[in-house]
């Protein structure tokens, strides 16, 4: 975690606060083999630098800092004071912000808050995001016989736990692509008919989501859009399950235990703890006898909505608009950026959430990029939002 803050000597006095958040830590880089250069060793091509962490977060996190470097350079001084918070710990949940945030509130006071880590909603298409999806990640584990038995000697005597796991996750969910936890549903709020209509005019094609990702997105709620299954309604997935035997060939083994990864993603007004105990009960009152089940939560992190009419908000759109000469959209994002909604409760500012991140830019995946024009472009953007911010 760094903090620094600009000094007396280049920022006004009595001009105001802006939070710039963004984040250093990256993804592991594998599959190291489907990188076409190493990943840790930047490389220019096609007029965009390959490496990991180029798009996320580095170099959003570099725009930032380029962008006030760029008035000390020019005009000796910065527009506003500026509060840089970056932090290494987010591709692993961000395990120790909200502790950190709360212990730190005093040094992280600003009037203004801007998260850099996310991007466009298409190319030519600048985005500010004003909700955000939360999460819960959690493993699910079933211990049944006191080690592997022969699945011959033993099979149809004992409950199989990869079996009794299955079937548990597997009624998580009705034919009708909703989960049904009891009460899973009951905190969710529906978007406003102006935001729906917003959606309906963003420029996105289900074909063209479909050759994407490469297969017809048919998952989820059946009666909503996929912009709505993927930004306003929550989820429930399995990321993984482990257990038995998973080499090459045959061993006819009876497992003596199963887990499986889940990961939920929350929308406004859902509380992770409520839907842990949903979860919880859910697990307790669906598990067979002759297995027992634990859950372990490796993390959990709020959903996030802000207000689209907010001054922050307005001054953000105009600012990519001056850099990018294109009409930014409102959106939301179906990931989580945990700090967000952290900003919000605890350090009561209201943040607002954008980026310079284009959709082919591989995150997390091999040959991760950013394209150049958008690193500059975004300098100049977010220069032009310390000097818009400055006159709220
Ligand atoms: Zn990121």
């Amino acid at each position: 975690m760094i903090i620094a803050r600009s000094s007396d000597a280049i920022a006004p006095a009595d001009a105001p606060t802006i939070l710039v958040y963004a984040h250093y830590d990256v993804q592991p880089p594998d599959p190291v083999e489907l990188w076409t250069n190493p990943p840790f060793e930047p490389t220019i091509s096609d007029g965009a630098v390959y490496a990991r962490g180029a798009a996320d977060d580095k170099g959003l996190l570099l725009a930032t800092v380029h962008a006030a470097e760029a008035f000390v350079r020019t005009i000796g001084k910065l527009p506003l004071n500026i509060l840089f918070f970056f932090e290494g710990d987010e591709e692993t949940g961000s395990p120790d912000l909200e502790g950190f945030i709360s212990r730190f509130a005093d040094d992280l006071r600003a009037d203004f808050a801007l998260v850099v880590d996310l991007g466009f909603f298409a190319p030519d298409v600048p985005s500010v995001i004003i909700g955000l999806r939360g999460l819960i990640y959690l493993e699910m584990r079933l211990d049944g016989p006191a080690h592997d038995l022969h699945s011959g000697e033993h099979g149809g005597a004992v409950v199989n736990p990869i079996n009794a796991l299955a079937r548990i996750i597997a009624q998580m969910h009705d034919e009708q692509g909703r989960v049904t936890l009891p009460g899973f549903y009951d905190d969710v709020a529906e978007p406003s008919e102006q935001e729906l209509a917003d959606w309906q005019r963003l420029p996105f094609s289900e074909e063209e989501y479909a050759k994407r990702v490469g297969v017809e997105p048919v998952g989820g709620e059946k009666d909503r859009t996929v912009l709505e299954r993927i930004w306003s309604r929550p989820t429930l997935d399995c990321n993984g399950i482990i257990g038995g035997y998973y080499g090459p060939g045959a061993k006819t083994v009876l497992p003596a235990w199963a887990n499986a990864k889940i990961s939920m993603r929350l929308v406004p007004n859902q509380l992770p703890e409520k839907v842990i105990e949903a979860f919880d009960r859910f697990v307790a009152s669906h598990c067979p006898d002759g297995v027992k089940a634990s859950i372990n939560v490796i993390s959990q992190s709020r959903p996030l909505l802000i207000s689209p009419d907010s001054a922050a908000v307005d001054v953000v759109r105009r600012s990519l608009q001056e850099a990018f000469s294109a009409r930014p959209v409102l959106t939301r994002a179906g990931g989580s950026v945990p700090v967000a909604e952290m900003i919000q409760r605890i350090l009561k500012i209201e943040p607002v959430v954008t980026g310079f991140m284009l959709p082919d830019n591989n995150i997390h995946a091999p040959d991760e990029h950013f394209q150049l024009e958008q690193y500059y472009k975004g300098t100049v953007a977010t220069a032009a939002m310390f000097q818009n911010f400055s006159q709220l």
